[in-house]
């Protein structure tokens, strides 16, 4: 699905190609649209080019696609690290400004649109496992309108943040594994009797 599929929802434009690349509307994605959009606020930073913003995410769900969409952090640049531990943490750097914000989400969601008795209603039946798929649309189509019309440090904990400097993509050339013969990143490799091979096959011996 497109943006267009959302066209009756009052949806910010910037939005807009984060759907288109995800495929479909979600709190998740409106969780990385808040942490993308509030980090080029305070970076003064338009879309990385290249490596200049780095984000670092503690999960691996809907939300990383709309920091690869905004900032330009995509999985194939190597500024874009998922360290998937399964938090709702995100760390956005910029190596322009030499700083980076710390995304921590708050566990007090309040639901604060225009129709809190639906919204519990949905709510409820969604946590009992009784909602229609309908209802579970609806329910996450009210949780993102109302997630956008939050201030953002009402839904993340914001703390400048404690790591150095994130390191540029490492570049290392490819070798053919000794074992198996397939091209593999040199720095991947493990030495076992001067020959060098990838980690699928020096683990079988
Ligand atoms: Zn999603
Ligand atoms: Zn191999």
């Amino acid at each position: 699905m497109n943006h267009t599929h959302y066209a009756h929802l009052p949806l910010p434009a910037s939005l807009n190609p984060c759907i288109d690349f995800h495929g479909h509307l979600c709190p998740g994605l409106v969780y990385g649209y808040l942490v993308a959009m509030e980090s080029l606020r305070r970076l003064k930073e338009i879309r990385s080019d290249d490596e200049e913003l780095v984000a670092i995410s503690e999960n691996d769900a809907c939300s990383v696609d709309a920091l690869q969409v905004l900032l330009g952090t995509t999985a194939g640049k190597g500024n874009l690290t998922i360290q998937n531990i399964g938090k709702n943490v995100y760390t956005v750097y910029s190596r322009k400004a030499g700083k980076g914000f710390r995304f921590s989400r708050k566990n007090t969601y309040v639901y604060s649109g225009e129709t809190p008795e639906l919204f519990d209603d949905l709510e409820k039946k969604v946590t009992l496992g009784t909602a229609t798929v309908a209802e579970q649309k609806q329910q996450k189509i009210l949780k993102t309108l109302d997630l956008l019309t939050k201030p953002v440090d009402e839904v993340f904990a914001i703390t400048d943040a404690a790591i150095p400097e994130p390191a540029f993509a490492e570049l290392a050339p490819s070798v053919a594994c000794a074992a198996c013969g397939e091209l593999t990143m040199k720095t991947k490799m493990v030495t076992r009797d001067d020959s060098l091979l990838c980690q699928p096959c020096a683990s079988v011996e």
